[in-house]
């Protein structure tokens, strides 16, 4: 029986629901209702024009509606009176295909349908800055290597606090808060859980640390590389596969012979999966990398505190954070391709759709690099190079047929026709770097 939001609210006390949706570019949208109406949004969903939203619509299109998931429902920690809950579109009856939740749904059902729950942990980075976003907020945080920077992490106490508390409160285990490697930058890991849990709650987290920011007179981006010659806002994915009741780690393997054989603790089928990953890599990154800034943090010159943390090919690893996979721990694996701008849904939809494809052909993931792919790159012969650019990443979705039928044809094609668009105004914009190289020419 799913969640009665009615009686959600008059139990917690909760005067407006945020029936939230997230359309192809990661934009939350949402309506706030008020709890006297949720009943009948509960079952017809919330009306949106889905031509204002991301989503290739038409203004001629009728009614979307938001159909609220009452069991993914979150109390605003910091406004109780709000509770936030994400929603599935639908259109005339039917799922709007394309719509990123709806996206990851199918594929957890495939997922379902092998045998598999599929479980994650997302690492998301993110700045703090000014509120106008050009500069970093702490005029002393201006170490070279400021990683773990304790003085630096304790002159943003109040935010990072606040956060962690909330997060404590909704009961996600917490369990450590960081400055990272750049400047200004910082990281807050919590427990992982299933694939749409991990998608909802990384999706509020960036919400709610936005609005933790603003309320103390500051900024947080996710953006991938926010400041030319820092680190950039990496989002790593730690993935492990599940028995149906959740409670057996396929992907481990402990066995004697495992470990002899040099597996690190990944079984046959986490072997597969993580195949499917290497295989679709290129095309992975059109959603895993999803913005022309993107390209600034993958493939990127090395930062000033010695090594940017990103990756460059398609490798995988034990624990050497140099690859584009680690094998941190027995039973998971590390995926460190994604960047802050990837949408949480699309980044465990094409995770699940990259690895199943591996764990049905049985997919070799390759030889396992052992060097270090910041100085030895010259030795990885044969490892595919990441795609340098948007429009790069994007032919590789376009000519990867496997990827683009697990994630849906109408999802493909309207994913692919909006980011064109957003190269296309991209390009034809007329930078100051032009100028400066080419009016002399
Ligand atoms: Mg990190």
């Amino acid at each position: 029986m799913a969640t009665d939001l009615s009686k959600f609210a008059k139990d917690n006390g909760v005067k407006y629901f945020m029936v939230s949706f997230t359309d192809l570019f990661g934009a939350q949208r949402a309506k706030l209702v008020p709890a006297s109406a949720i009943a009948g949004m509960q079952t017809d969903g919330a009306g949106f024009a889905g031509f204002a939203a991301w989503l290739d619509m038409s203004p001629a299109d009728p009614d979307m509606l938001a159909v609220p998931d009452g069991d993914a429902v979150i109390q605003l920690p910091w406004k109780p009176e709000v509770a936030w809950v994400p929603a599935n579109p639908m259109m005339e009856g039917e799922e709007v295909d394309q719509a990123p939740r709806n996206v990851l749904r199918k594929l957890i059902g495939e997922a379902e349908e092998a045998g598999l729950r599929i479980k994650t942990g997302v690492e998301a980075e993110f700045f703090l800055l000014n509120p106008e976003g050009t500069e970093l907020s702490d005029p002393l945080d201006v170490a070279e290597k400021p990683c773990y920077d304790q003085s630096a992490v304790m002159r943003r106490y109040d935010v990072i606090a606040a956060i962690c508390d909330n997060m404590l409160d909704l009961g996600w285990g917490p369990y450590q808060n960081d400055h990272e490697d750049a400047n200004g930058q910082f990281e807050m890991n919590w427990e992982y859980d299933d694939v749409l849990a991990t998608a909802d709650k990384h999706s509020f987290f960036k919400f709610m640390v936005k609005s933790i920011a603003e309320q103390n007179g500051l900024r947080a981006t996710f953006m991938p590389k926010p400041m030319e010659g820092l680190t950039g806002n990496g989002c790593h994915a730690h993935i492990s596969a599940w028995d149906k009741s959740g409670k057996t780690n396929k992907f481990a393997d402990t066995s004697d012979e495992g470990n002899r054989s040099g597996s690190l603790g990944l079984s046959p089928l986490a072997h597969h999966f993580l195949g499917g990953i290497m295989a679709h890599a290129e095309a992975m990154t059109a959603l895993t990398n999803p913005t022309v800034n993107s390209y600034k943090r993958l493939n990127a010159p090395v930062t000033t505190s010695g090594a940017t943390w990103s990756p460059n090919t398609a490798t995988w690893s034990g624990n050497n954070r140099t690859h584009m996979v680690r094998v941190p721990d027995p039973g998971r694996f590390e995926l460190r391709l994604a960047d802050g701008a990837t949408n949480p849904y699309l980044l465990q939809a094409v995770i699940i759709a990259a690895g199943l494809d591996g764990v049905a052909n049985q997919t070799d993931p390759g030889k396992r690099l052992d060097i270090n792919m910041y100085t030895e790159s010259n030795k990885a012969r044969g490892a595919k190079k990441l795609p340098l650019n948007l429009l790069d990443a994007l032919r590789a979705f376009d000519k990867d047929k496997v990827l683009k039928a697990a994630l849906g044809q109408e999802f493909a094609g309207a994913y692919l026709k909006l980011k064109h668009d957003e190269w296309n105004r991209f390009t034809a914009h007329f930078s100051q770097w032009e100028r400066e190289n080419t009016l002399d020419v």
